[in-house]
């Protein structure tokens, strides 16, 4: 095993080699590359850029991979330059100053009490850092890598635990008739943020968990996100099998057997690797029910110890905090009770337990049978649960009420903590110089602060108006390349109709294409919908993107149905979807459309956080009342779209829905988006864009989700144990 494992270490090193050597004067540009508080200070990634905006751009934002690219000559220029050398210093030297700050506010609100012997430990199956980094699928990823980036900013004692996939999610390419097709390609670990991690005393760290008839091995990389590790675990190493090796190639790719092999690999190997790393946690926070089986594993250790089971589990459960994600019930993974025997047949022995006694911990039944549930597992296994919005909260009490007989619904204990965004990983500079300008340059330290929010209704309105239609521009643009780069790719004759027109009203749809999003809800009443995009005097145009599961077809169909009713006549022009959602493309539609649509089938999207995106940018939200929504409009800042309440009928639900939804776009949103001044300039639009702004940027951070899973998580939990 040591000599894969050291095969796979050279190649690391030798990659240090390549790289193109930098001037002393710039050197710390590489330091620089290898801590992900780049990928939230846009002035940090403006060092590279400036050196060779194209090859920035070609190496997708990527200053690892950029500085192996990049012409020394080009390097040399800016090492020559002075006012490149004032921005770098300014640069590092704010770096320096964020890595050794002593005065975060962890450490000024706990630092003199328990606060000091916390350490958390946050355990996802998938982080969305930085597009350069494809180990995300969608919502759930982006929240987790929001989480990290703040957890840092806050000065948390906090480590992460996931996966790096070798193969990442997949990249999405729409044939010629829009059906989706995925295309994994192979990373090069040499060229993204990742290194080895290693033990105190410098040994690679590689864990070994158990699997049927074999052991599996997982090398751990580190990735550093300002001051927080990120530990990601990859088997796609020497000693393993070819299958295992695949195993953790990519994200969410394989059957049941693989899944449970990656969550094994995910919650026990997991707490392995941070044993070997000498990390110490006492609160274990599970994002989701995918690495709950690291519960089972924490129990291993204590009944190794000598501890009667009943206290491990105790002891256990104490430390842990589970976070639910889905009301959808599929969306909750469940294994089959044979597939629990084959992989965990020699676990429960270790624990103490009989078979029956091991499925009891986890069972649930399930229309096809008795299923070991993640989510049951991880419910039973933590102190305290949490669901991602007030809404969700309620549905998950009634989700799992029947795992607390004797409990009135309302009395099921979890909680609701509501998502946010991490602001700096998604404001546009140009909205953040307005900000600077209105608040007050610090209001960054400051920026859960609801009053200091209310500055910005001083932004004037013509300079409001003239940067959103700076940042339409930049998107109709990055629109119009990724057509252009289609039909190349295509072969298809050059384009004909215009791509999209920056002076006319723009809506955005971009999310994962399950069905329960109803990305063809708008399309209902076709001639309705031709009707409101072509009326000359106030045009609107519509711009679609996001994946559908690479095993779910009918969100494919949903694709194929967006694409093509794109190309028929009436729509060509007006409705475009662009391909490869990912987190760049994710930025520029949040910052650089007019109105952000959402459409989820109530109650199912648990939280969403785009939207939050959207409105910190000043993009208003048209949106079903569903996951944050409700606690987030207030009949000024946006529009809603539905009722709160159940209906038996899908159809119906769905035919309710879209009537209100054409009726507010006629009636509503088009003509105040149209209602302009003598200037020109839609005030009235403006006003609510600033409500929106104020209402959602303060409350819907992540500054304030992490405070409150401090304050209300974590520190209690840690506390219990003291
Ligand atoms: C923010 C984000 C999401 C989550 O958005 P929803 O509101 O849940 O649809 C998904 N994918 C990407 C790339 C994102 O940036």
């Amino acid at each position: 095993m040591a000599d894969g494992v050291k095969e796979a270490s050279l190649s690391i090193r030798s990659a240090d080699l390549l790289f193109t050597p930098i001037p002393e004067r710039i050197a710390r540009l590489r330091d620089l590359a290898y801590n992900l508080w780049w990928s939230w200070h846009p002035e940090a990634q403006d060092l590279y850029r400036h050196i060779d905006a194209d090859l920035w751009e070609e190496d997708h934002h990527n200053p690892v991979d950029f500085l192996r690219d990049v012409r020394q000559r080009k390097l040399e220029a800016a090492a020559a330059d002075p006012a490149y050398l004032a921005k770098y210093d300014q640069v590092m030297a704010a770096f320096d100053r964020y890595m050794a700050a002593e005065d975060t506010w962890y450490r000024r609100t706990f630092g003199n009490g328990n606060g000091n012997d916390v350490m958390i430990a946050y355990f996802s199956a998938e982080f969305g850092l930085h597009e350069s980094l494809p180990i995300y699928s969608g919502g759930l990823g982006v929240l987790a890598g929001d989480h990290v980036k703040e957890a840092s900013d806050l000065g948390l004692p906090f480590v992460a635990v996931g996966f790096i996939y070798p193969q990442g999610y997949f990249r999405q390419r729409l044939d010629p008739s829009g059906w989706q097709e995925a295309i994994y390609s192979k990373l090069n670990f040499a060229d993204i943020a990742a290194t080895q991690a290693l033990t105190a005393d410098g040994r690679e760290v590689v864990v070994e968990v158990d699997l049927p008839g074999r052991a599996i091995y997982a090398k751990v990389y580190r990735i550093q996100v300002g001051r927080v590790s990120l530990f990601l675990m990859d088997t796609d190493i020497h000693p393993n099998s070819p299958q295992d090796r695949e195993l953790s190639a990519r994200l969410y790719g394989g059957d049941q057997e693989m899944r449970i092999a990656q969550e094994i690999v995910l919650g026990i190997g997991g707490v392995r690797a941070l044993r070997q790393l000498g990390i110490h946690p006492n609160v274990w926070h599970m994002n989701e029910g995918h690495s709950a089986f690291l519960v089972l594993e924490l129990v291993r250790e204590q009944v190794a110890q000598g501890m009667p089971f009943d206290e491990a589990w105790r002891e256990v459960r104490a430390q842990s905090v589970f976070t639910t994600h889905t009301p959808v019930p599929a969306g909750n993974d469940a294994f089959p009770l044979h597939l629990i025997e084959k992989y965990f047949g020699s676990f429960w022995t270790q624990l103490g337990l009989t078979r029956e006694q091991f499925f009891a911990i986890a069972l649930q039944h399930q229309q096809w049978g008795p299923t070991f549930a993640m989510t049951v597992l991880a419910l039973k296994g933590s102190h305290v649960h949490n669901g991602v919005s007030k809404l969700h909260g309620h549905v998950a009490r009634g989700m799992w009420h029947w795992l607390y007989p004797g409990t009135a619904q309302d009395e099921v204990p979890i909680t609701s903590i509501t998502n946010g965004i991490h602001s700096s990983t998604w404001l546009a500079p140009a909205m953040r110089r307005l900000y600077d300008a209105a608040l007050g340059p610090d209001w960054e330290a400051d920026l859960d602060n609801v009053a200091r929010w209310e500055k910005v209704r001083d932004i004037p309105d013509d300079q409001l108006w003239e940067t959103r239609q700076a940042l339409k521009r930049d998107l109709v643009m990055l629109a119009r390349e990724r057509v252009r780069q289609r039909h190349l790719r295509l072969g298809s004759p050059p384009q004909v109709w215009p791509v999209l027109d920056e002076k006319i009203l723009t809506i955005g749809f971009a999310r994962r294409f399950a069905t329960y999003k109803r990305a063809t809800l708008l399309f209902r009443e076709p001639e309705r919908l031709k009707a409101l995009l072509n009326r000359s005097d106030r045009p609107v145009q519509i711009i679609f993107a996001g994946k559908a599961h690479p095993a779910d077809d009918p969100g494919k169909q949903f694709i194929q149905q967006v694409y093509q009713m794109s190309q028929q006549p009436g729509f060509l022009g007006r409705i475009l979807f662009v391909e490869e959602y990912d987190m760049a493309l994710a930025r520029a539609l949040v910052q650089g459309v007019d109105v952000w649509l959402n459409t989820p089938r109530r109650p199912y999207e648990a939280s969403g956080t785009s939207g939050q995106k959207a409105g910190l940018n000043g993009v208003v939200n048209v949106s079903i009342l569903d996951g944050w929504w409700p606690e987030a409009y207030n009949g000024k800042n946006g529009w809603a779209i539905g009722e709160e309440r159940e209906y038996s009928n899908q159809d119906e639900q769905d035919w309710h829905d879209s009537q209100h939804l054409y009726r507010i776009l006629e009636q509503e949103v088009i003509p105040t988006y149209y209602d302009r001044g003598p200037d020109g300039i839609p005030h009235r639009w403006l006003a609510i864009a600033k409500e929106s702004i104020a209402t959602i940027a303060p409350v819907f951070s992540t500054r304030r989700m992490v405070k409150e899973y401090v304050t209300r998580l974590y520190l209690p939990v840690a506390e219990i144990q003291a």
